[in-house]
């Protein structure tokens, strides 16, 4: 078979075709032929070969003598090409010199320059743009803070004025608003400033067990009242002082806290905190945070961590909430030099891992603790006591009883302190916890905690002596 080559006029389709200026000229200049662009483009048609390539590219190819300078041409990478009506635009050119055919081929850029101007002003609009947003973002918030105290202050004044009953109750209900309100207002806040890269991680010597305690305290009151079970585990080797920013990394437990509380209605919470690399004073910890939620599908997963985004609406409806608060998390610890994963199955619970990196405190010899000041911390339990979750709330098992003893105990500490706000989370538990016992139990549970609640030191003694005599009587062979 034959090989089948180009012919010229292949070559000339070819060259009309194409998106490049094409033109061939020889060693003084002259045209010789120009594509369909090229004769388009500049406006001769087909004239062109009526010029010199200098009148093309004068700017390129003005030379001392009357000369054509091919070894200048021979270079050149881009320059301003000058159509027959004197406008002109920007080229990139390519040009082959070889035996007095030669070849230029050229690409007007014009558009790409323009598109490249564009984008620097659509670069420096959004700037301003987001700038402007974050200045009124600050503004509103600020404005919508005050409002919002005076409210709760003023509110918090009545309750210790003395109210009861029905009116107090609304007025709970009010500071909890109040509460809810500032925390969305503290999220845009944070997600406007993190977004505009004005976050600052702080470097502060912090006791770290205290933090995961004070993190887990501020959601006691809403695990009890749904009756949830919470365990901490923290790697004993992680020692009391570490340096790092101890507001940001509790708004992180807190946020992953808030979010196990609120996606589950059964089961246990759990927090487990280990070490993972030591290196010189610097220390990685691995924190993950578990619950027996509603869980979290495939699908669902990789829109989470973005902002404003919700699994979908109902969630919004039912459980309230912004979307904004995993999206500042992720942030929080990617600036502590961390990753944040979630492991979860649909109708089973979720588990959000994520690693921080913090430094050693100067005098860090000392290990974990054990001592008192983590009461919360060291009244859960282990894990594998939880494994069968029936069974501990199966009035009058050993665990159901020495669990109710236990929080008798603490009970009857925090009243003596005047804790009460621990003390009515106890009392809750408590009576959560008789759920299935003696209707005198129950009763006197019930009573134990509206006493609590109302912080009435010689009705709630009365009441936590009676419902021990009772507890005794009802399982203390057992
Ligand atoms: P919000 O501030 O509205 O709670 P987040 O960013 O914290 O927003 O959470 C976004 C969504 O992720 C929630 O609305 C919920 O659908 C889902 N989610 C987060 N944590 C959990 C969890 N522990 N269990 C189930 N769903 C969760």
């Amino acid at each position: 078979m034959g090989q089948e080559t180009l012919q010229g006029e292949d070559i000339n389709n070819f060259a009309d075709q194409s998106l490049e200026i094409i033109i061939r000229f020889d060693n003084q200049g002259k045209i010789l032929y120009g594509n369909a662009l090229a004769k388009e483009e500049l406006g001769y048609g087909d004239k062109l070969t009526d010029i010199s390539l200098d009148v093309l590219i004068p700017a390129e190819l003005s030379s001392e003598d009357d000369s054509f300078p091919i070894d200048v041409v021979e270079k050149l990478k881009g320059g301003t090409m000058y159509r027959k009506n004197g406008t002109c635009f920007p080229v990139r050119m390519n040009v082959v010199v070889e035996g007095g055919r030669n070849l230029l081929f050229a690409i007007n850029v014009a558009k790409r320059v323009e598109t490249e101007r564009k984008l620097v002003r659509m670069k420096e609009e959004m700037e301003e743009t987001i700038k402007v947003r974050n200045e009124f973002v600050a503004n509103v918030t600020h404005e919508l803070r005050t409002p919002v105290n005076g409210i709760r202050g003023h509110v918090t004044n009545l309750l210790e004025a003395g109210v009861s009953g029905e009116v107090k109750n609304t007025m709970d209900i009010v500071i909890r608003c109040c509460e809810n309100m500032s925390a969305i207002i503290n999220n845009i806040l944070d997600f406007s400033k993190l977004e505009a890269g004005k976050f600052v991680i702080e470097q502060k010597e912090f006791n770290f067990y205290k933090m995961v305690n004070h993190a887990v305290e501020t959601n006691i009151t809403a695990i009890n009242s749904k009756g949830l079970h919470i365990m901490v585990n923290i790697d004993k080797v992680i020692p009391e002082y570490l340096v790092g920013d101890e507001l940001r990394l509790t708004q992180i437990l807190n946020n992953l806290l808030s979010n196990a509380v609120k996606f589950t209605s059964v089961g246990y919470i759990n927090i487990e905190v280990t070490r993972t690399v030591q290196f010189d004073d610097e220390i990685e910890l691995f924190f993950v945070v578990s619950d027996t939620g509603i869980g979290i599908s495939p699908e669902e997963k990789d829109k989470l961590f973005k902002s404003f985004s919700q699994v979908d609406a109902s969630i919004t409806r039912k459980y309230g909430g912004t979307g904004l608060g995993l999206a500042i998390t992720k942030q929080l610890i990617e600036l502590m030099h961390g990753s944040i994963h979630l492991e979860s199955e649909k109708g089973k619970g979720s588990s959000f891992s994520f690693s921080v990196r913090l430094h050693m405190a100067e005098d860090a010899n000392q290990e974990g603790q054990s001592s008192e000041q983590f009461e919360f911390i060291n009244q859960n339990h282990d894990m594998s006591q939880f494994d069968n979750l029936e069974e501990i709330f199966q009035f009058g098992t050993a665990e159901n009883t020495k669990e109710i003893a236990g929080k008798l105990e603490k009970l009857i500490l925090c009243m003596e302190v005047e804790a009460w706000d621990k003390a009515e989370a106890f009392a809750h538990n408590i009576k959560e916890l008789v759920e299935q016992g003696p209707k005198e139990i129950k009763k006197a549970a019930f009573r134990l905690e509206m006493n609590v609640r109302k912080a009435n030191y010689d009705k709630s003694l009365e009441q936590y002596n009676n419902l021990k005599t009772l507890f005794e009587q009802n399982v203390g062979g057992k």
